[in-house]
């Protein structure tokens, strides 16, 4: 029912937007018909997506550090609760894992990094020095966010390969899918107190990927 669409190639590895994305972005272009300025039903419709690529970039990091290891990735999909970079395999060592982990977040963090270095330079008008201030903001809140160590987002995996060295594999991913599933709780009931639909999915999500890991059925799986 739910298909996914190739959109590009980057690096040698395809993109995909999940159906269910289209759907954001025509309910998000439909709000934006509240606005009577032209310029600000565009920037409705192209922050998100100056968003979206921004995750794109983000998986990218996971998909090139797995690549450096050399684990390729089968494809990177765009959902509307994030992006997920489909490996090959996730059999790393806990350094690898690491690695792999933080390599999503630090693209962030250069990338908000540069935009403060050149905002100066850039932000040559009110609408330049918006953007740049909203590139700087989405960057450091989706590393800050995939930080929080909620198994399988990467904060959850940098804490299972930090457990793994001294509790072995199989009981420090125990330890992380608990924390995982604490946490998708908080997700889901603040989605539910601020009304974020996407909050409450991504609860879901967590709790329910936390779960695979936990029963090893799945661990293929980065955001
Ligand atoms: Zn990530």
């Amino acid at each position: 029912m739910f298909k996914s669409w190739k959109i590009g190639r980057i690096a040698g590895i395809d993109v995909y937007l999940h159906s269910t994305f289209l759907l954001l972005l025509a309910f998000t272009a439909l709000s934006g018909l509240a606005y009577r300025d032209p310029l600000l039903q565009l920037l409705n419709l192209g922050l998100p997506l100056m968003l979206f690529s921004i995750v794109v970039l983000h998986e990218l990091g996971h998909a090139l550090a797995a690549r450096h290891y050399g684990v390729g990735t089968r494809e990177i999909t765009l959902y509307p609760i994030g992006g997920v970079a489909r490996l090959q395999s996730t059999h790393f060592t806990p350094e690898e894992e690491m690695a792999v982990s933080a390599a999503g977040p630090a693209v962030n963090f250069a990338l908000a990094g540069a935009a403060w270095g050149l905002a100066p330079i850039l932000a040559t008008t009110p609408l330049m020095a918006f953007l740049i201030s909203q590139f700087l903001l989405y960057n450091l809140g989706l590393a800050l966010f995939n930080l929080v160590p909620a198994f399988p987002m990467d904060g959850g995996r940098i804490l299972r390969a930090f457990l793994s060295r001294r509790q072995g594999h199989v009981r420090a991913t125990l330890t992380a899918a608990s924390w995982g599933q604490r946490f998708a709780w908080v997700f889901g009931l603040v989605g539910l107190i601020t009304a974020s639909l996407n909050l409450v999915l991504l609860g879901l999500f967590v709790w329910l990927a936390a779960g695979a890991e936990r029963s090893q059925v799945s661990r293929r799986w980065y955001f």
